[in-house]
């Protein structure tokens, strides 16, 4: 493969009380905004939230969101946009937010403005929207072409959210430099365009969202718990929402989000963030790739300080039999599974075998 390709956000900012400056991000991008926010804020911040956009001159719609991203939810929102002619959607709130804001301003072909109220994963960043049912399981990804124009992220509003979703989000970016490394290996295709060899700016960008989360990780877990904005939580901010995004959209991801997505044919993970079984999930990826010993004590005790899952057991998952391992395997085999660019030969039972194994060495 000859060809490399990078993508991105075109404009990243971060800082406490940033968001009170939504009105000049957005007024550069047209008069007629489509702001998509999520239902918890809507009391909060809504009213602050206008006056800054009409002070910069933005003739603004709040569309209160649903809770799920989903075709319906999608539908309603484009129309919305539509009937205002929105030259942008502002997506504010969780991931899901998010993903409908972004999947919105590509059907009516908007400019992108997102604003997650938590660090819980890397959607901010990226060009994709997932689509769910109703009821919340997973349909398909929209690839909307563009990645958002603005990324705007208040810490201080983030670090007011429980410290669960920090964590998650660091399952989540801690899985990026392990995928990257796995598509390299296997010159896998990344997620820019129709998909392009990674560069070497996408790879060093993986290997930042790593030492960033191996430094600063813990001081950032101690500090959210107590609703503290420190330097290291500004730092895991950036980590689990720019690095972990460019990472992972830049050089691809592989096993760890593999083992995830097929674990989710088991119920009682469907009680768990996304992080928390990514996190999971690079354990067994470790295991399958069979990486040095000290590189899987390393990733479990670094899960284990923050709180995230290591084990079946911490996943709800406990007398598992053959035939839910068998389905396990068999979902992480599918041709549409993400596992497919680690750079070994891949069978069922040695997914099912290398999950067992990880759950046992990190200690249950
Ligand atoms: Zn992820």
């Amino acid at each position: 493969m000859t060809q490399r390709g990078y993508g991105g956000p075109l404009r990243y900012v971060q800082g406490p009380g940033v968001i009170a400056d939504l009105g000049r991000y957005v007024a550069p991008l047209g008069a007629r905004t489509l702001v998509i926010m999520d239902a918890f804020f809507w009391d909060s911040l809504r009213p602050e939230l206008e006056a800054a956009l009409s002070g910069a001159g933005v003739t603004a719609q709040f569309v209160r969101f649903g809770g799920e991203s989903s075709q319906v939810e999608i539908d309603r929102c484009t129309a919305a946009g539509r009937e205002i002619d929105a030259a942008s959607v502002v997506g504010i709130g969780g991931g899901k937010a998010l993903d409908t804001a972004k999947i919105t301003a590509f059907n009516i072909g908007a400019r992108i403005v997102t604003v997650p109220t938590i660090a819980s994963t890397d959607s901010p960043t990226s060009s994709l929207g997932v689509v769910y049912t109703p009821d919340g399981v997973y349909e398909h990804v929209v690839r909307c072409g563009r990645n958002p124009d603005v990324v705007l992220v208040d810490s201080a509003l983030i670090v007011q959210a429980p410290a669960r979703f920090l964590a998650a989000g660091m399952g989540d970016a801690l899985s990026t430099f392990y995928e990257a490394r796995s598509n390299i290996e296997s010159r896998s295709k990344n997620y820019i365009g129709d998909g392009y060899a990674c560069t070497l700016a996408g790879y060093q960008i993986a290997q930042a969202c790593h030492e960033t989360l191996m430094r600063d990780g813990r001081a950032a877990y101690v500090a959210a718990k107590g609703g503290r904005l420190t330097g290291a939580v500004e730092n895991i901010i950036e980590a689990n929402t720019l690095l972990s995004g460019l990472g992972f959209e830049n050089c691809g991801v592989s096993g760890a989000h593999g083992i995830h997505d097929a674990l989710t044919v088991l119920e009682p993970t469907h009680h768990f963030l996304h992080g928390e079984k990514v996190a999971f999930g690079i354990l067994c990826l470790l295991v399958l790739e069979n990486r040095p010993p000290e590189e899987f004590d390393a990733a479990a005790a670094f899960c284990r300080d923050i709180g995230l899952p290591t084990t079946l057991a911490d996943l709800g998952l406990t007398d598992l039999s053959a035939a839910d391992m068998a389905r396990v395997g068999q979902a992480a085999m599918l041709p549409t599974n993400v596992i497919h660019s680690v750079p070994v030969e891949l069978t069922a039972t040695a997914i099912a075998d290398a999950i067992f194994t990880a759950s046992a060495r990190a200690g249950g």
